[in-house]
């Protein structure tokens, strides 16, 4: 018994993961995993492609493997900076609240 492809009607082998042809995934877990490079639905033929052993599961993990490694080369800040320059940030934020603070405090408590 055969697995009709519900994308492109091609049948693969019982037990197939996903499309032999279009790389459809049959188990719906991942809706995510569209294929890469759909066919027309009104093939004539089936023809083998030569990306028949790499699952879309494997394009996707390749590229979610590879997008963090490209900002972290990305030369924004030495990585011992960041905590600094939030510290610093928070240092000013909360100075200036308490300054503000003051300033009212003292406001209220003026003689008139
Ligand atoms: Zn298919």
């Amino acid at each position: 018994m055969a697995l009709k492809c519900p994308a492109c009607g091609f049948e693969s082998a019982e037990g197939a993961q996903w499309c032999d042809f279009c790389k459809e995934p049959f188990a719906k877990k991942r809706p995510q995993a569209a294929s890469p490079a759909a066919p027309a639905p009104a093939a004539p033929a089936p023809v083998p492609i030569s990306l028949e052993g790499l699952p879309p599961e494997a394009v996707e993990k390749l590229s979610a493997g590879l997008t963090p490694d490209q900002e972290e080369k990305l030369p924004l800040a030495p990585r011992w900076l960041r905590p600094l320059a939030l510290a610093f940030v928070g240092i000013v934020l909360f100075s200036t609240a308490l300054l503000s603070l003051l300033v009212v405090m003292k406001m209220r408590h003026a003689p008139r």
